[in-house]
């Protein structure tokens, strides 16, 4: 039993010693027979949030009409979340749309994948009910109980199949996939943000292209954002090397310009996705990047431009196209440049001001912009009588 679990056990034995059931569960029991790391440890109860509630002294409602309640025990946090259906024959009380039960079973029995609804007790025996166990083994994503009822009931379980078979490295069982063909269309019935986020683990996979060709085959791309017209170009993508990438603005950036996008089609598009403002300028200077850097070796002032990070986040993504990765070439080149930031000119603004004595204006921003490249580019010295000197040739040029 990891020690995740050791952690938690007070936990679970707390709540036992007031007579309700506990027990781990979900991704985390998944994860541990897997040998994976663990991220977090879900616990499922019996109890009724109010009456967890009571059990500790340090508790948050992270979602208590669902039945969650986070506790917090020394550095570490949990969700307990008490066991509930999705059906309204149960013996229950109904909360917005969640019904809580008090057996374990029922509870299993709405999760989404035989493989995810495996239980834990504290002594470290495994509830199975589904035939989880020797769907990890024969590495299946098969849905608990009848695949369609599954997807009609929440249809984002589909792109959650797809994103664990590229998470795990697993197949998807033939009825649940064919399930996934017949019903890819609900999908348009699910958020854009919820839809987002398992995407986003399916690209991050370990087996990317074991999710992205169930994910084009069934046809669930059609009813993603901004993809209808571009079963083409996914196909290419999911051809590229499969190595796994672990940074989600550089596997956008991948996948966005495998997609043959235009500069100015990006941003609408990761748009649609409701990407993060951050992240969608991050996947756009890897984007530009990638541009420049198919055509030509870096320049000093695309290192300058782009920041060292960036840059080699490129650079490793050149590997996608066949090219050799220089990370430690970039990064030497990156590191010898004259300056890093506007802020290391030897002049400032204000010295250019006083120098010159004229009114501020869009003059000065473009002096300081050609210093700067002039500085970069190794043709002048970052000193201030050099850059004066460079400074006044300009003007007079002019
Ligand atoms: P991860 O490692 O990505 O957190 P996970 O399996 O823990 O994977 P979560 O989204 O954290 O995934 O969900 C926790 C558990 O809740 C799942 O293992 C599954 O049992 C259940 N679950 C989550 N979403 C759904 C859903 N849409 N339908 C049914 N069950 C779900
Ligand atoms: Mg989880």
């Amino acid at each position: 039993v990891p020690e995740e679990f050791t952690k938690a056990a007070s936990i679970l034995t707390e709540i036992q010693s007031h007579g309700y059931e506990a027990f781990f569960v979900g991704g985390s029991v998944r994860d541990a027979l897997l040998h994976q790391p663990i991220h977090d440890v879900d616990i499922a109860t019996s109890a009724y949030p109010e009456e967890i509630k009571q059990l500790f002294k340090r508790t948050i409602d992270v979602g208590i009409e669902h039945g969650t309640v986070l506790v917090l025990a020394g550095e570490e946090q949990y969700e307990i979340t008490t066991f509930r259906t999705e059906s309204t024959y149960q013996d229950f009380r109904r909360p917005d749309k969640v019904t809580f039960v008090r057996s374990l079973e029922e509870d299993l029995k709405r999760r989404d994948f035989t493989i995810n609804a495996l239980a834990m007790t504290v002594e470290g025996e495994i509830i199975d009910l589904f035939d989880g166990v020797a769907d990890l083994k024969q590495q299946v994503i098969r849905a608990v109980g009848n695949p369609k009822e599954r997807f009609h009931e929440d249809a984002l379980r589909m792109m959650r199949g797809l994103r664990f078979a590229s998470q795990l490295d697993f197949t998807i069982e033939e009825k649940t996939l064919a399930a996934i063909q017949e019903f890819h269309a609900l999908l348009e019935k699910i958020s854009v943000e919820r839809i987002t986020v398992e995407f986003s683990k399916l690209l991050l996979g370990q087996n990317r292209r074991a999710g992205l060709r169930p994910f084009i085959e069934t046809e669930c791309y059609q009813y993603c954002p901004g993809l209808k017209k571009y079963g083409a170009e996914l196909l290419t993508f999911t051809e590229l090397p499969n190595k796994k990438i672990d940074s989600e603005a550089e596997v956008w950036a991948l996948l966005t310009h495998t997609m043959a996008l235009k500069e100015n089609e990006l941003r609408g598009f990761l748009k649609k996705w409701k990407l993060s403002n951050q992240m969608i300028h991050e996947i756009q200077q890897l984007f530009y990047g990638l541009n420049k850097r198919l055509l030509t070796d870096w320049k000093p002032m695309d290192l300058f431009n782009l920041g060292l990070e960036a840059a080699l986040s490129v650079e490793k993504l050149l590997f996608y196209y066949g090219q050799k990765s220089k990370l430690e070439e970039v990064r030497e080149r990156y590191v010898n440049l004259p300056i890093h930031d506007r802020k290391e000119l030897a002049v400032s603004g204000n010295d250019l001001l006083q120098f010159f004595d004229k009114k501020p204006g869009k003059w000065l921003g473009d002096l300081i912009q050609v210093l700067e490249s002039a500085v970069v580019n190794g043709e002048v010295e970052n000193s201030q009588s050099a850059l004066t000197m460079y400074a006044k040739d300009k003007i007079s040029e002019e």
